[in-house]
């Protein structure tokens, strides 16, 4: 038998290990007769706490509690709800589950599956598409900014602006259809409905969500920032220098955090995943070369890279063909460290870096943060400016270099903007809530119909009926964030990354 979404289910809803309370969660249409079983007749008022003994079949008692019942739709999944609180060590909940389900065996009670009651939530309509799967990243928040963002999702923050959106077209649409239907009336549809400021509303507040939703997905996801250089020119040291100061929650992900060559550090709540790579270089050595191999992999998936070079050596031949092996499509940030090393006349000769030595004029030598904007460096940057709204420096030029010290911890300042800025991020601009990839991929194709929609309308010989087609296919693609067009596979693929019991 095939688990079916009518089953009522059971879970620990709680966290593994051990804690002051573990909770056992059940849902499901009619959670009564499992209710009189449990408690042997005793009945539970909806919404009012019942200390209670938890026994098993043979009477004997688990562990004395809280029952909570909330009774169909007024409950998270929009079922019957029961919440069995428990003390929370993992043989008393095993326990607890256990006793549930043979208590519900008769109901068809069964084990839930990962995300299975946000699911419900969703298919009883507690809950859009949007903000069940920031259920899932408000638990899965790593820094304080995006658990506040993910809670604005939540509560329908970014659901209400994309049916706004999605309203406004649905009106343009009745009004092109109803012209459509009196085509004899020859009548200019923008002129007389007004459809051009209405449009170029909905073209703007698309573009305003867009560059949103690209915040909120850095925020969500993080960058994979990969240290490149050869060897020794401090890429580990680097590496801890940044973790070091990081004093935001550090949450351990499998593989990333300890594992000494990756980091996941926090820069303003914007998670950074950063990896060290073995140094590369030319060798003959195998064991070296294979870990050289694995540092252009990483290179290959990387954000950002950050170039790190020697600062009495830089730009040298080899960092020069390294340069030529970066990926053309991935913002570099050319760093050279080691600067403590240096005299004030030898940074001023590092190309690039002269104009920032203009610019500290004034300050301590050696002691302020050596940086430059120099707009003509960096070809691989040329294209990212577009995406990064903010010129956040002074004239908006594309930082190029940046001289730091991994040392004495000169310039990590500036090299912590940096990192933020050439990924797109913007500081000054809210991020309003947590966004998805699927949530940005259906922002753009949805401007991009409405801006094939507004072409046709311009044409001289006006294709309203185009037009139309346009407007409909931007209004599913809106809709498909919320969830009110879905198919069982994206479905499958948004709840099956939940854990268990959510
Ligand atoms: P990697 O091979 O690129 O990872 O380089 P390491 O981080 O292992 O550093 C190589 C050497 O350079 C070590 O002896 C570091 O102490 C030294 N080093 C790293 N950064 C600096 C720096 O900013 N200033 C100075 N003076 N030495 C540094
Ligand atoms: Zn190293």
């Amino acid at each position: 038998m095939t688990a079916s979404a009518s089953d009522p289910i059971a879970a620990i809803a709680t966290a593994p290990g051990r804690g002051g309370i573990g909770v056992v969660r059940v849902s499901g249409r009619d959670l009564g007769p499992l209710i009189a079983k449990l408690f042997e007749g005793i009945a539970l008022a909806p919404r009012h706490a019942h200390y209670l003994p938890f026994k098993d079949a043979a009477g004997q008692a688990i562990d004395a509690g809280i029952a909570l019942y909330f009774k169909a739709p007024h409950s998270y999944t929009g079922e019957d709800v029961l919440e069995l609180q428990g003390h929370g060590g993992p043989a008393v909940l095993q326990r607890l589950l256990r006793r549930c389900l043979e208590a519900g065996s008769d109901l068809g009670l069964r084990h839930a599956e990962p995300g299975e009651f946000t699911q419900r939530a969703f298919l009883n309509e507690r809950l859009d598409l949007a903000q069940a799967e920031a259920v899932a990243d408000l638990i899965d928040a790593s820094s304080e900014a995006a658990a506040r963002s993910a809670m604005a999702s939540l509560s329908g923050a970014f659901s209400a602006r994309v049916n706004a959106l999605a309203d406004r077209l649905v009106h343009l649409r009745m009004l092109v259809e109803a012209t459509l239907d009196f085509p004899e009336e020859e009548i200019d549809f923008l002129e007389k409905y007004q459809a051009r400021p209405a449009l170029a509303h909905i073209q703007e507040e698309l573009r305003a969500l867009i560059a949103q939703a690209r915040q909120g997905m850095i925020l969500r996801t993080g960058l994979h920032v990969v240290l490149a250089g050869q060897p020794n020119v401090g890429k580990s040291s680097l590496l801890n220098a940044l973790a070091g100061d990081d004093i935001a929650i550090v949450t351990p992900i499998a593989g990333t955090t300890r594992d000494k060559v990756a980091q996941q550090i926090h820069i303003d709540g914007v998670p950074l995943h950063i990896v060290d790579t073995a140094g590369l270089r030319d060798t003959e050595d195998t064991v070296e070369s294979l870990g050289i191999a694995r540092s252009w992999a990483e290179i290959e998936k990387a954000d950002v890279i950050l170039h790190l070079q020697d600062a009495r050596r830089p730009g040298d031949e080899l960092d020069r063909a390294i340069v030529q092996r970066l990926p053309a499509r991935t913002p570099v940030l050319t760093v050279y460290n080691k600067i403590d090393l240096l005299a004030p006349d030898e940074l001023a000769a590092i190309p690039g870096l002269a104009q920032c030595s203009a610019q500290a004029e004034g300050h301590e030598p050696g002691k302020d943060r050596a940086e430059t904007h120099d707009p003509a460096g960096l070809p691989a940057l040329a294209g990212h400016t577009a995406t990064s709204n903010t010129p956040s420096s002074p004239g908006g030029g594309v930082p190029s270099t940046l001289g730091i010290s991994a040392k004495t911890g000169i310039g990590l300042d500036a090299l912590r903007k940096q990192l933020l800025d050439i990924a797109g991020w913007n500081p000054g601009a809210e991020s309003p809530w947590l966004a998805r990839e699927r949530h940005l991929r259906a922002l753009q194709m949805a401007a991009n119909h409405v801006d094939l929609a507004v072409r046709h309308a311009d044409r001289d010989d006006q294709a309203l009926d185009l037009f139309a087609e346009e407007l409909r296919l931007a209004h599913n693609d809106l809709c498909a964030i919320t969830g009110q067009f879905t198919s069982d596979d994206l479905l499958g693929e948004i709840f099956s990354s939940f854990c268990i019991g959510k």
